[in-house]
């Protein structure tokens, strides 16, 4: 029996893709080979490379002077990236201006790995209320380099409900868990960037699409991998990308496409959400601590009424096993926030949130 798996990542992906995955596994499209066994330049694998990349831009509407490059080193390299590419200086140290907005644990990591070669400024934080709100956006400084945002904050739970206009100055966002659950107008953006291992795939690939503008302008320095020119002359195959992951991006892709697309599949994600809020918002031992209007559509924590730490420890721990056992597993908070949080991807069916409803109605007796 398959469990529903609530983790933040890698999570669970959609079964008919799973089972496309195996049905392919030792020959695939008829070429006697697994995918992983094809050579990167062959022509097996070339129309699954650019399969992918063609669904990819169609379901997002990405516009074509827009590249998309399929990178690996995580979400986490582009916050280095980033300012390497767009700020640094004639010399390692710190380069042009970058303005960032932080909303949260992952925004702070590419805060602190974008001031090793930007000169970084932290223009709004919502810190002071342990980022359960996302802050108003200041206007950008005329001469910034670019704009950092997190478009959905997966450990806290908060989501961006507007864009940022940042005007000339290029927005940057990490889309990692919110990319394809609802639209976005990446028209909007500079850059947009998210591991494959929350909403797309399996872990191992990172998903950069760059308007073509921005690429080239990296310091003689800047080792040759981490250049976004080299993947964007190379079609992101420059070295041997993670093609596996690549096919498997190919496959989730086809699975949204044939459930009609972003808007079909952002109604759902919002019937998910909806449910799960409004059980929250009736229930007298769970609550989400974000504020509504930011409240994520993937990832929802919530934490219990209980007010002795002690009780309230074991009682969350207790929760988390006994979901477990019920078949609900990874319900478990970050490691640095503690509580409890659901994510709810675009692969988990409704009936998973239900499920989970259920089992928490029954808990609270
Ligand atoms: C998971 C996550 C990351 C880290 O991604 P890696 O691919 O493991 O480097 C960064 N940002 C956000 C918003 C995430 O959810």
């Amino acid at each position: 029996m398959r469990v529903y798996n609530f983790s933040p990542g890698p999570s669970a992906l959609p079964l008919p893709v799973l089972e496309k995955a195996a049905s392919e596994m030792t020959n695939a499209n008829g070429t006697g080979q697994s995918v992983m066994e094809m050579s990167h330049r062959s022509k097996d694998y070339k129309p699954i490379f650019e399969k992918t990349e063609s669904l990819l831009r169609e379901l997002m509407g990405i516009p074509s002077n827009y590249k998309v490059l399929f990178l690996q080193g995580g979400a986490s390299l582009q916050f280095a990236m980033v300012p390497l590419n767009l700020a640094a200086g004639d010399m390692p140290g710190k380069g042009k201006k970058a303005s960032y907005i932080d909303t949260g644990i992952w925004s702070d990591k590419a805060i602190k790995e974008g001031a090793k070669y930007a000169s970084v400024e932290v223009k709004a934080s919502s810190k002071d209320k342990a980022y359960t709100y996302i802050p108003e956006a200041p206007a950008p400084s005329a001469d910034d380099a670019y704009y950092h945002i997190t478009l959905n904050n997966t450990i806290v739970g908060t989501r961006w409900d507007k864009i940022p206009d940042t005007g000339k100055v290029p927005l940057v966002s990490d889309i990692s868990s919110c990319i394809l659950s609802e639209p976005l107008d990446v028209s909007k953006f500079g850059i947009v960037y998210a591991g494959a291992q929350k909403n797309l795939g399996p872990a191992g690939v990172t998903v950069v699409i760059i308007r073509e503008d921005l690429i080239g302008k990296a310091p003689d320095w800047t080792p040759i991998m981490l250049r976004y020119d080299t993947h964007a002359s190379e079609g992101s195959m420059y070295n041997t990308p993670p093609c596996y992951s690549i096919y498997m991006i190919g496959l989730v892709l086809e699975w949204i496409k044939n459930l009609g697309g972003v808007n079909a599949i952002a109604k759902l994600n919002m019937e998910k959400a909806d449910l799960f809020y409004n059980y929250l918002e009736s229930s007298k031992m769970f609550y989400s601590p974000v504020e509504k209007q930011f409240r994520s559509l993937m990832n929802i924590p919530f934490v219990t009424t209980e007010k002795d730490e002690a009780k309230k420890t074991e009682l969350e721990s207790r929760f988390v096993k006994e979901a477990a056992a019920a078949g609900l597993i990874n319900l478990a908070g970050h490691r640095l926030v503690g509580g409890m949080r659901a994510s709810i991807y675009n692969a988990m069916p409704i009936d998973g949130v239900k499920a989970l409803i259920d089992f928490m109605k029954k808990f609270e007796g």
